[in-house]
């Protein structure tokens, strides 16, 4: 049983074992209705001899959908004949989010993905984070975090990577960006520590993010996409004994070249947008408008794109406020 570095968590599965196990890491929560109760985070693992672990994690927003569906699936199919080392599969990270259908947990407001390297002795997603860090992508040579635009995105299925000092690791991230396969890929500057892409380069782990969708939705589109990339992975470094995948299509590398990429809303009201996503625009072309019907003589406002590129993400729900993205972009890379 791992406990891991001082935290509290203990694990009902045995990483060093053989063969398929299904449980869940157990959070000692403390609580009126529940004095000596823990929290329930499902993890499964399948390993089969030895050789090198991939660590995937879904909900670590828990109003994302798509990657909690392809890990599920994958934990009720993967046989331990088919596969080569270790798999560990995360469905739900941050349980309590995930169990609301929330981005942020329930029981502290924590976001996950804004809690690393977390702390042993914290709040209960401080806990998750740093139990995440310092065990399983401790464990892990390779990572996918399967992210979506949940309830307030869209995105268009793209694959989030990150540049490394090290040129191995970069060599290998390039690679799982590349096979995994999504129609876009988008190089972000380099992030804030506190984020599980920063954890795994602390790990030495190479960790690709990926965006699918979003609008709380599943759809079949965005499974395919996610789980034909996370197959095309497992094939490509070892993990299956016989790869029978899909190859990879070609994939539009674009990156985060400036803050302008992203665009937010300047005031409250509701946002009719004048751009979809896939679209190609330009510095000043008018991405939507700012309609106040609680005033409906007041003139509507104009909100332009300060840079050009391609929308690959955009807001959902129609009702902004101040400092809501409304849209994101990307431009063209060559690499
Ligand atoms: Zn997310």
């Amino acid at each position: 049983m791992v406990t891991g570095t001082r935290s509290p968590i203990t694990s009902e599965i045995d990483f060093d074992a053989e063969g398929q196990q299904v449980g869940f890491l157990r959070l000692p929560h403390s609580v009126h209705r529940s004095a000596y109760g823990w929290i329930p985070i499902p993890i499964a693992q399948i390993k089969n001899g030895d050789g090198p672990t991939l660590f995937l994690m879904s909900g670590n927003h828990g109003d994302e959908y798509e990657g909690q569906v392809t890990l599920t699936k994958l934990v009720q199919t993967l046989e331990p004949d088919a596969i080569r080392g270790r798999i560990i599969l995360l469905p739900m990270a941050n349980y309590p989010a995930a169990n609301a259908g929330l981005r942020t947990s329930p029981i502290d407001d924590g976001n996950l993905n804004r809690s690393f390297p977390g702390d042993p002795e914290g709040s209960v997603t401080q806990i998750i984070a740093h139990y995440i860090e310092h065990v399983l992508l401790e464990m892990a040579d390779f990572a996918i975090d399967l992210h979506a635009g949940g309830s307030s995105l869209h995105y268009l299925p793209t694959v989030l990577f990150g540049e490394r000092k090290d040129p191995a690791e970069n060599a290998t991230i390039l690679k799982m960006m590349r096979k995994f396969g999504a129609p876009y890929a988008c190089k972000f500057a380099r992030s804030r520590a506190n984020v599980c892409s920063s954890a795994a380069r602390r790990q030495s782990t190479a960790l690709i993010t990926v965006e699918m969708g979003g609008s709380g939705t599943v759809s079949m589109d965005s499974l395919k996409v996610a789980e034909e990339g996370v197959q095309r992975v497992m094939a490509s470094f070892g993990f299956l004994a016989a790869p029978d995948v899909v190859p990879a299509p070609s994939t539009r590398i674009l990156e985060i070249s400036s803050a302008d990429c992203f665009l937010y809303a300047a005031e409250e009201g509701l946002f009719e947008p004048r751009v979809e996503l896939g679209a190609m625009v330009q510095a000043e072309q008018v991405a939507g408008v700012v309609h106040t019907p609680q005033t409906p003589w007041k003139p509507s406002t104009e909100v332009r794109f300060k840079t050009s590129g391609l929308v690959i993400c955009k807001r959902v729900p129609a009702r902004v406020e101040r400092g809501d993205c409304l849209f994101h972009l990307g431009t063209d890379l060559s690499i």
